[in-house]
């Protein structure tokens, strides 16, 4: 019998307990999936950061963590973590964000706010032709599960799409640029930026004052990676200095979003309550059972974290 301890919420429970205990059977493993085990007998931890699990010590016939989250900023520097952890990569996960994305961006590219704005019989004041996509270039900062995705469904559309990531890259219908001297073009021409990096030492505070004034005027940002990708007040400064058009915000460095924060209130910002994209519990269990079928036969883990970058 394989101990398959569940470490997440209550809710995520009973989300997950049928989809997983079908994608076990599914894959013919004999699991033990329970929300409580002796430590030393469990072999693998489906687990979300959020879980009161935070010391792995005693979990020491442990295989595998395999994270529900994408993005794992708060757990990768657990030093009580030895074993292999690996990230979720899910279908639903991938499709919802290219649907976020590509939605948010459209509503900016076709200036559908002017238009809800405009509502009050003035046909002139109204008429505002947007420009094509292939006239309007957008930037991905980030290209791995999501950010190639959402680039490609925005380049799909006939967006100009430059991606950036750490190392370089070939994709097809993207301009593709890397490392510290590719973020400077990249968003040299960024009449919308999209951000999907994972939050590290080397992300936190990317989009300070100095890179935010590197963006054309009236370009507009959509974050959906973390909220400490951007720096709060630059961000509030370009856009009451009239640099930026907007921001639609998805993630926050504190949340819930305090009530107080003045995010809430600028008319050129949209709050999102940390709901672009989620895992899909009959889709990621799938990817789980994948992951703990590998671990018994010794077959390499999908979506390995690599705790030296950090992601
Ligand atoms: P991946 O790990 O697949 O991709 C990360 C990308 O960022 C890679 O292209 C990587 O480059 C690049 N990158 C990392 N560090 C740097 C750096 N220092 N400089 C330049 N590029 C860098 O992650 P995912 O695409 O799966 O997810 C991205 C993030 O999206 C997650 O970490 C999470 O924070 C966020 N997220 C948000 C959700 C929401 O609902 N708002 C839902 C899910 C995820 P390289 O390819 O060279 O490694």
């Amino acid at each position: 019998m394989i101990n398959v301890l569940f470490a997440a919420t209550e809710q995520r429970w009973t989300e997950y307990r049928a989809p997983l205990t079908e994608a076990f059977a599914a894959r013919d493993l004999a699991v033990d999936l329970r929300t409580d085990f002796p430590p030393e007998a469990v072999d693998y931890i489906v687990y979300a950061p959020n879980s009161p699990v935070q010391d792995f010590t005693p979990y020491t016939r442990c295989k595998a963590v395999l994270n529900l989250w994408a993005g794992v900023e708060a757990i990768v520097g657990n030093q009580t973590l030895t074993r292999p952890l690996c990230r979720m990569v899910d279908h639903g996960l991938t499709r919802g964000m290219v649907e976020w994305v590509t939605g948010h961006a459209l509503r900016h590219h076709l200036h559908i706010d002017h238009f809800l704005a405009h509502q009050d019989g003035d046909w002139d004041a109204a008429k505002l032709v947007p420009p094509l996509a292939e006239e309007r270039p957008v930037t991905v900062l980030g290209l791995g599960e999501l950010g190639a995705a959402c680039a490609q469904a925005l380049a799909q559309l006939g967006f100009p799409v430059t991606g950036w990531s750490r190392s370089p890259k070939d994709i097809e219908g993207l301009t593709c640029l890397s490392g510290p001297e590719g973020l400077a073009q990249a968003l040299s021409t960024a009449q919308i930026l999209v951000l999907l990096l994972p939050l590290t030492a080397e992300t936190t505070d990317l989009m300070d004052a100095t890179r935010l004034a590197q963006l054309p005027r009236g370009a507009v940002i959509l974050n959906p990676g973390r909220g400490p990708l951007i720096v709060d007040e630059a961000l509030l400064a370009a856009l009451d200095a009239g640099h930026l058009r907007h921001a639609t915000l998805d993630v926050f460095r504190t949340e819930p979003l305090p009530a107080a924060h003045p995010f809430w209130a600028h008319p050129q910002v949209t709050v999102c309550p940390h709901i672009a994209s989620e895992t899909r519990p009959l889709t990621a269990s799938r990817i789980i059972a994948e992951n703990v079928a590998r671990g018994e036969t010794g077959a390499p883990f999908l979506f390995l974290v690599d705790r030296s970058q950090g992601y």
